[in-house]
């Protein structure tokens, strides 16, 4: 799976993608992430300033991001797309499948279903993270775009949003996580967990006379009963 990321904020990404188990996928090659910054595509007038925001038509606060900066680096994805394709063409007969996302506050909910769908039927996702007051409408309309949100607020940029639908599809590639099968969605898992020691003594010390307090381990998950430990862990489903 290939990630190809438009944005003018391209650091926002460095540690996050580089640690644990993303980390490991892109040095294992099971995924990759390009990134391609809008700005990059606009021609540099005199003074060197590179705009890729404008005033909104109709008014109102906050800028617009224009759309040929934008569908310029999606252009350099395509042509990325195309030179894998003859790389790899000339032994399989393979096609890319790509699926270009635009994230958007108020579109339709990203979900772990989906998300299992993407990593199913795409070779190569573009992500489009907007700024501002967004992205001008027309490179939805050129694109065909998947409009996503990533829940019910308002955050500044794409950026979030890009990292969270790239750990949650990588997820659903096979080698990415340990165990295939340890994904939260194929058992049945609880939020509540537990590990060492048995009995938490809290505060650690007593404080001003007040005894310290026993927090133990629910009985059941030390029982070894698989089966009361599977129905424990549905009660909250
Ligand atoms: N004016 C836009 C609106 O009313 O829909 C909001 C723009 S928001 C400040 C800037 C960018 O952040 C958006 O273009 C989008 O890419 C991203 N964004 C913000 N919240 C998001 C969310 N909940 N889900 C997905 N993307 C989001």
């Amino acid at each position: 799976m290939r990630f190809h990321i438009i944005t003018i904020f391209p650091d926002i990404f460095d540690s996050y993608l580089n640690e644990s188990i993303i980390g490991r996928a892109i040095k294992n090659k099971l995924i990759s992430v390009g990134f391609y910054n809008p700005r990059d595509f606009i021609k540099a007038p005199k003074n060197n300033y590179k705009p890729v925001d404008h005033k909104p038509y109709g008014g109102g606060p906050g800028m617009v991001m224009r759309a040929e900066p934008i569908l310029k680096a999606v252009e350099a994805v395509f042509k990325k797309i195309t030179n894998y394709e003859l790389r790899i063409t000339n032994k399989k007969n393979r096609k890319s499948k790509i699926l270009i996302i635009n994230f958007i506050p108020n579109a339709e909910k990203f979900t772990t279903t989906y998300a299992k769908t993407i990593s199913k039927k795409y070779t190569d996702v573009v992500l489009i993270c907007g700024r501002y007051e967004g992205i001008d409408a027309r490179v939805d309309k050129i694109l065909k775009t998947k409009k996503l949100s990533i829940g019910d607020y308002v955050l500044t940029g794409g950026e979030i949003p890009a990292m969270i639908l790239v750990d949650c599809v990588s997820r659903q590639i096979e080698g990415v996580l340990g165990n295939y099968d340890s994904r939260e969605e194929e058992r049945v898992s609880s939020s509540e967990v537990y590990t060492r020691p048995e009995v938490l003594k809290y505060p650690f010390n007593s404080v001003q006379g007040k005894k310290s307090k026993n927090y133990k381990v629910p009985k059941v998950l030390l029982s070894g009963n698989h089966k009361d430990i599977e129905e424990w862990r549905k009660r909250d489903k």
